[in-house]
């Protein structure tokens, strides 16, 4: 048998058990339930589901219409039948503008079993429909982000392409030039030491890429030890003094600096990244200049350039991925936005933090701090 569950909205008990009575008739196995105030009726909406209420149309403590705007608030779609004794025409074309979905006279009782029927059998069908458009609405929705993230992927592959390209170019030309007819010995170094060069820029931004995949599916695996950043600062310093000549890159430490629990090849990288930005964002000529102190139980290491430098407002939004600052274009520096934020990666990964201190036109300084031992 066919069970339904009936909110009854009427004050006399009797009738509901007519209700109830009518509709076994009619071949339901039914669940009732009987509310004759606005308080319960809505606390019987909020804590179960009906299949239809069957609404008497005047109560001493509530009403046809105030049930129906109830109902109409709570935006339930559960058919409401106005069963009452008093609809006359007048109150029966009013309930329904209000939206009952019909009404029956107590008096004509049997017409509630096929009424009941439809409209459950119509409810059923608007729930069907909004089931298949909310479904519909999610494959769209699921289609929409899929597309947007195919034109991230394709802008992200057209930007990389693009910053792996500049660097192999060079190689090409240089590997080419160094290798043809007739080329003097000193002529040939100078080619391959561009070629070096750039194969150095290339694997340093391969790194950067495979450092922020690392860091987004959990692999960063520090291998840490007890060191001095002494010797990679100097390694660094050589290795990009061969690439900047043109630049004065000084060092500036004390006499002891404490020693750090890192991952040299990762702290490598963060130093790596500053100091190849101070020379890409500062003029010819000008100095990079790299400090460290030991402060507050910290080592503090500070690259500073005399550079283009970074307004206020823009120095949150350097660590972001794939984030370069509008002023890039005027001054036509490559680069992908990718150093400062896999810096902000490894420092943290340390425990240690970074930051800026800069002044438009005057330069800026990175630094960083990382527990001492
Ligand atoms: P990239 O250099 O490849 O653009 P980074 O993540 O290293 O990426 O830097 C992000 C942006 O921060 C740069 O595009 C630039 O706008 C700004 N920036 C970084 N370092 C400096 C610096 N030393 N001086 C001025 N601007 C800088």
């Amino acid at each position: 048998m066919n069970q339904i569950k009936v909110l009854v909205v009427d004050d006399s008990k009797p009738d509901a058990i007519l209700l109830a009575r009518e509709l076994e008739r009619a071949g339901y196995s039914v669940v009732t339930k009987r509310v004759d105030t606005p308080e319960d009726m809505e606390q019987a909406l909020v804590s179960e589901k009906w299949n239809v209420i069957l609404c008497d149309y005047i109560m001493p403590h509530f009403s046809g219409p105030l049930a129906l705007e109830l109902l109409h608030k709570k935006g339930l779609d559960i058919p409401i039948i106005i069963v009452s004794g008093q609809v006359g025409e007048d109150a029966a074309v009013e309930a329904m503008k209000l939206g009952a979905n019909d009404y029956v006279m107590k008096t004509n009782l049997k017409r509630l079993g096929p009424v009941v029927e439809r409209e459950i059998a119509e409810a059923n069908g608007r729930r069907q429909r909004r089931k298949a458009e909310q479904e519909l609405k999610a494959k769209e929705e699921e289609l929409r982000v899929a597309r947007k993230i195919d034109a991230i992927k394709d802008e992200f592959i057209g930007l990389i392409s693009h910053e792996l390209k500049t660097p192999l170019t060079v190689i090409i030309g240089a590997a080419n030039v160094a290798t043809s007819e007739g080329i003097g010995q000193e002529e040939a170094r100078e080619m391959m030491e561009e070629v070096a060069r750039s194969a150095e820029a290339l694997s340093a931004m391969v790194d950067n890429l495979l450092e922020l995949s690392r860091y987004q599916s959990d692999r960063l695996n520090l291998q840490a030890k007890q060191i001095s950043v002494e010797p990679i600062i100097h390694s660094v310093i050589d290795k990009l003094n061969n690439k900047s000549s043109i630049h004065h890159l000084a060092v500036e430490l004390p006499h002891e600096l404490p020693l750090v629990s890192v991952d040299s090849i990762r702290i490598e990288r963060v130093l790596y990244n500053l100091i190849e930005n101070a020379i890409k964002y500062s003029p010819k000529g000008g100095e990079v200049r790299v400090s460290g102190r030991h402060q507050n139980g910290q080592l503090i290491v500070g690259v500073s350039d005399q550079g283009i430098g970074i307004k206020p407002e823009d120095q949150p939004k350097l660590f972001q991925s794939f984030q370069r600052l509008e002023v890039q274009n005027k001054y036509d520096i490559s680069g992908v936005g990718l150093g400062l934020r896999v810096c902000q990666i490894l420092v943290e990964a340390h425990g240690g933090r970074i930051w800026v201190e800069s002044t438009p036109g005057v330069g800026s300084t990175f630094y960083f701090a990382l527990p001492s031992c």
